[in-house]
């Protein structure tokens, strides 16, 4: 993803009160931040949040946390945010390589990632949100009924990604490889990515995995 500096987006995030500063003090301890004992679902490079967005507003039962690397996309959610008279969503500007500092054991019922970075290079296959370095680190996060819920457009990254949920001993609950016109369409939330790849007729990938 290509990113434009948005200046003042760093400082604008740490006062901001929809951003959760220092997220480490509240691992295992999420359920009290929220005031309820709803799941919690998260997802990890939400850029600009339309899609946590719309799902927290269509489930006022469950805890959404929207987790970006960057503050110039970061900022754009906020944005989304300030629009919603909800309090079950928040955000976080943390870089997901360290995520098992933030969450304990089963604190997480699913995790959404969207048209994750691809980082086409062999030798960045471990930064892929979908490596098997990453299953491990959501092993340690997802409770024993969670799921792991991937989508994109991109054909390599998808076939890595099924390879990657079997050698991480995870199983595929469903996968489509053009979920907008799988039986699995209906209720889907796009993401920004997601409308602009499908509006090029780039057909959407979608997979399911748990445990
Ligand atoms: N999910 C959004 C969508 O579908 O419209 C954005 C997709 S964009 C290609 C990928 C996003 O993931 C970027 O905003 C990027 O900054 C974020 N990202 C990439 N690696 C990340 C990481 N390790 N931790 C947190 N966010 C990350």
């Amino acid at each position: 993803m290509r990113l434009r500096n948005v200046r003042g987006s760093r400082e604008a995030i740490a006062a901001n009160e929809f951003v959760v500063q220092e997220p480490e003090s509240h691992k295992g301890k999420w359920n009290l931040f929220f005031g309820n004992n709803n799941p919690i679902h998260i997802e990890i490079g939400m850029g600009k949040g339309k899609f946590i967005c719309q799902l927290a507003q269509e489930n006022p039962n469950i805890n959404y946390i929207g987790i970006e690397k960057y503050s110039s996309v970061l900022i754009r959610a906020i944005d989304k945010r300030k629009e919603l008279e909800i309090d079950n969503l928040c955000f976080i500007r943390f870089d997901a390589e360290y995520i098992n500092d933030i969450f304990a054991e089963e604190e997480i019922a699913r995790i959404y990632l969207n048209f994750s970075d691809p980082w086409p290079k062999d030798r960045h296959a471990k930064r892929r949100l979908t490596s098997k370095e990453f299953f491990e680190r959501y092993n340690r996060m997802l409770r024993r009924d969670g799921e792991v819920v991937f989508k994109t457009d991109n054909r390599l990254l998808f076939d890595f990604s099924l390879e990657e949920v079997a050698i991480a001993g995870w199983k595929l609950k469903n996968h489509t490889y053009d979920l907008h016109h799988s039986e699995y369409a209906l209720g889907n939330v796009m993401t920004e990515y997601e409308e602009k790849f499908s509006s090029m007729g780039n057909p959407i990938h979608r997979l399911v995995a748990f445990r």
